[in-house]
Order: structure tokens, then C-alpha cells, then sequence
């Protein structure tokens, strides 16, 4: 039963496990406020308290009456809540065992335990978000930076939403000026009605054009720059890297409740994720190169977005150097000479020959130069292109990009048609196409089995 319409009462833990400080469990559902006044003990019954207001108290084991937690507890009646059900959200210490408790005692009185994304997609099926808000809820517990998570956060607060229904409104008086020709054939509208399609079928694809040049920035803020340091031993590589990860940048995701289970090292930089790519390699076993092979290890730079080149300034170009010079043509490469502090050995021209269109930063990692301007070097790698800094609103979603993507190629064979003065009629099939394609995105005519693949993808309690 994926969808039952008739709600039982769920609960979950909805902080992060293992944290410290308070932990919230939440109990969402016609009986969550009987529920809980089953063990809750406090000045009031929790079914007599205003909606909206929070209450000191004890939660009782009822089958021994011993106290088993001190707690402050929320009352939130329908619908104005965040599943626009009745919802209790029990604060209590954050303790893995007390939490644990405590939601063992919820479920024991009467409520079952959240499916995996269960609270918000009662949110969706409740009408209280749309389908693209929910799923930038799963971007914001996977934002690895704060820019990923602000991004995700203006979705779920509905930009993206927003600029979605604004296309379908434009498309739909489209359709209603096809309507109306199709209505009187006997005015002379025709000609009218075709100037009026074409503008708004241009503005239309431009709208969209512009969503999806921000995917590919959407992307890396979701998944990370995948990003590798490479050069021969001895140069500063793991120097370098410690460097970036110093100043509580670096971030070891291990994403709790889901299916996971790689972890992997994000360096916040400016804002921008970088994954890094074979990081183990670096700090543990030296370099890459070294350590599997040019051959090989050109397959593991294929995967990357960016590369870390380091040389040493202090030393002549050697054939190492050279052989990963052709490794890496082609490529984004960020040249980076190291050891800035020492007497320069390294042939600079020869360099800039190999590279004349990538940033050549020097540095001197120790001495702690240079670290600003490659920093500023990433940042702009990822800030090319039309996106402002400010605009959050990036389409980061592989099913929004996809079906952008369809709904741009309908408006194009809309617009072919109209220049080429085929029937309106014709014309319309592929405007209400594209019309229902970005209704897909917000969650119209959606399938169920496509909404439970989508929420099945939460961690408990979210
Ligand atoms: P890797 O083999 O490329 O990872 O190089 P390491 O990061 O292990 O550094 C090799 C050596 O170079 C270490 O002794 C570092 O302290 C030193 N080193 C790294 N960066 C600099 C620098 O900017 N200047 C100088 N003088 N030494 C550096
Ligand atoms: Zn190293």
C-alpha cells in the first residue's frame, strides 16, 4: 500500500542520528496529538493545548510509569503544517539511546514508524509543496556547501516552481489564441494569432533556454567538482591539499540512511564542492601517477571536471612532468607552480607553451601564498557563463534537466511550424506537448510509481 489515502499516524527521527544537543522526533497524523498524550506528562493534555505553541514536560513509560525523558514538545494542528496534518515534534537530548527511547515508546502507543521520505511526501500528496520542491528537500540534506544548500533551499521555498508555472501560464494563452482561430475561422485572425504564437514560443524557449544553462552549475553543486591533483612526487601535492582542506573546508560525507555507503572528501572552495578524486591516493600512497601508471591513471583523470596540475618551480621540467602535460591536454587544467619560495629552476615558457589558454598560479604552499588566487581560479572556472553569484536558482535535478530538455525541442517544432505556416492545429499538439512536459517538473500528470521512486531516495525522517 504505497499511497493509502487514509493516513495512520507516522513518526521519525528527524535530526541527524549521533549528533549532539537535541534531537526531534516527529510524530505526523490524524493521532499524533493522542499518541503522544499517552506518555506525555506536562501541565496539560496535549489535546486540550492551542495549536502552535510548545510544553515542558516528562514522557512516561505507561506500562511501568517510570520517567523516561524530560522533554519539550510542539503542537501543530492541520493544516498548517509542513504535511498539513496534525503534527507533535518531541525535543528531547540528543543521546542515541534516549532518542531511541523515545521514539520506541511513540511507536509502542500507537504510531509507525516513517517510511524514507514519507513526511514529505505526504507534504506533496497533502498539496502543501509541489514535486520539484519535494525533491530539493533531498538536495538540501545532501548540500555539500552553503551555496548548494541555498540553491536547494529557494526551490524547496517554490522559485523554481514559480518560474515553471509561469511558462505553462504563457503557453497555456497561447493555446487559448489557437482556441479562438480554431473557434472563427471566418475573422482573419490567423495572421494575428501566428505573430502572437511566435513571440510567445520565443520567449518561451529563451525562459527555458536559460534554466538550463544553469544546470550544469546545478550539477556540480549537487555531485562536486570532481576534481584531481596531480603532478610528480615531491612537489606539494599533499601540501597542497592539506592546505585546501585546512580552515574546516573539507567535508567527509557519509550520508546517513541511505544507500551510500562511499565515502568521499568535499573541499569547500568559495562555495564551490570539489570532489576529489582518489584522494586516498594523495594522502596515503603518494600520487596517482606514481603509484598506478600514467596508463591507468589517465583513465581516472578522464572522470575528471578539473585537474590540479603541480609542478616545482624549483626544479627543471622533467619527462614525468611532460608525459602528464599530453595526459592532460585538453582538458580543464588549473597549472599550479609550486615552491614560489625557493630559487626558480622551472622553464615558465615552456609551461605557458603546453598551456596558453589555463590559469598558471604560483604558489608557495609553504609560506601560505598563493592559496587566494587559486582559489579565485576554481571560483571562476564555475562561475563562467551567464549564472550570477546571486541567482540560486539553479536546475540541479537530472529529471527537470531531461524534461526541460523535451519541452525545449516541442516549442522548437512549434516554432518550426509556425514559420513554416502549418495548420494551428498542428501547431498546438506540440504546445500542449511542451505544457505537459513542465508540468512534469512540479509534479502534474506524474505517475505514482515515478513519485515513490522519487521519495524513496530520503533519509528517515525528513
Ligand atoms: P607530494 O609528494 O607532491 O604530495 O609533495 P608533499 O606535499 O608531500 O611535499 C613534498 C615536500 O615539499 C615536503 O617536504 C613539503 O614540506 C615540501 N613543500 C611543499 N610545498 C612547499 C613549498 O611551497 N615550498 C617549499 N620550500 N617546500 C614545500
Ligand atoms: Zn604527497
Amino acid at each position: 500500500g504505497e499511497c493509502e489515502l487514509e493516513m495512520d499516524t507516522i513518526a521519525a527521527v528527524a535530526t541527524p542520528m549521533g549528533e549532539g544537543g537535541i534531537a526531534v522526533i516527529r510524530v505526523s497524523g490524524p493521532e499524533s496529538l493522542e499518541i503522544v498524550d499517552r506518555i506525555y506528562k506536562g501541565k496539560q493534555p496535549l489535546m486540550t493545548v492551542d495549536s502552535h505553541t510548545i510544553h515542558y514536560g516528562f514522557l512516561i513509560d505507561p506500562k511501568t510509569d517510570e520517567r523516561v525523558e524530560e522533554v519539550l514538545v510542539s503542537v501543530m494542528r492541520a493544516p498548517r503544517t509542513f504535511t498539513r496534518e496534525d503534527v507533535v515534534e518531541v525535543n528531547c537530548h540528543g543521546g542515541i539511546i534516549s532518542v531511541q527511547r523515545v521514539l520506541d515508546l511513540i511507536l509502542e502507543n500507537g504510531a509507525r514508524l516513517a517510511e524514507p521520505g514519507e513526511f514529505t511526501k505526504r507534504a506533496f500528496l497533502n498539496g502543501r509543496i509541489d514535486l520539484s520542491q519535494a525533491e530539493a528537500v533531498i538536495d538540501l540534506i545532501r548540500a555539500k556547501t552553503d551555496r548548494a544548500m541555498k540553491a536547494a533551499l529557494s526551490q524547496v521555498e517554490g522559485k523554481l516552481s514559480r518560474m515553471i508555472r509561469d511558462l505553462r501560464q504563457n503557453l497555456l494563452e497561447a493555446m487559448a489564441h489557437i482556441e479562438v482561430t480554431l473557434d472563427y475561422p471566418e475573422h482573419d485572425v490567423e495572421s494575428v494569432t501566428n505573430q502572437l504564437l511566435l513571440g510567445k514560443c520565443q520567449e518561451v524557449n529563451q525562459q527555458i533556454a536559460r534554466m538550463l544553462d544553469t544546470a550544469k552549475q546545478g550539477k556540480i553543486l549537487r555531485e562536486g567538482l570532481a576534481t584531481a591533483i596531480v603532478g610528480r612526487p615531491n612537489v606539494g601535492k599533499s601540501s597542497l591539499l592539506n592546505s585546501l582542506v585546512q580552515e574546516e573546508k573539507a567535508i567527509v560525507t557519509d550520508v546517513a540512511g541511505t544507500t551510500r555507503d562511499v565515502i568521499e572528501e568535499f573541499v569547500n572552495v568559495r562555495g564551490v564542492p570539489l570532489r576529489l578524486i582518489d584522494t586516498a591516493g594523495i594522502r596515503e600512497t603518494e600520487d596517482i601517477v606514481e603509484q598506478i601508471g600514467v596508463e591507468r591513471s589517465r583513465q581516472t583523470l578522464q572522470q575528471a571536471d578539473l585537474i590540479l596540475l603541480v609542478l616545482n618551480y624549483n626544479e627543471p621540467l622533467q619527462p614525468d612532468d611532460r608525459s602528464i602535460f599530453a595526459a592532460v591536454s585538453g582538458m580543464n587544467v588549473i597549472i599550479i607552480i609550486n615552491k614560489f619560495d625557493l630559487p626558480q629552476r622551472i622553464d615558465l615558457e615552456e609551461v605557458k607553451r603546453h598551456f596558453p589558454n589555463q590559469p598558471v598560479i604560483m604558489t608557495s604552499v609553504k609560506e601560505e601564498k598563493g592559496i587566494e588566487l587559486l582559489e579565485r581560479a576554481i571560483a571562476d572556472i564555475f562561475f563562467t557563463g551567464r549564472v550570477q553569484q546571486e541567482d540560486l536558482t539553479y536546475v540541479s535535478n537530472a529529471r527537470h534537466v531531461n524534461l526541460l530538455r523535451q519541452s525545449q525541442q516541442a516549442i522548437a517544432d512549434a516554432i518550426e511550424g509556425i514559420e513554416q505556416r502549418m495548420p494551428v492545429d498542428m501547431i498546438q499538439i506540440d504546445i500542449k506537448k511542451a505544457w505537459e512536459l513542465l508540468g512534469e517538473v512540479i509534479g502534474e500528470s506524474v505517475g505514482e510509481d515515478l513519485i515513490d521512486q522519487i521519495f524513496s531516495q530520503f533519509c528517515l525522517g525528513k
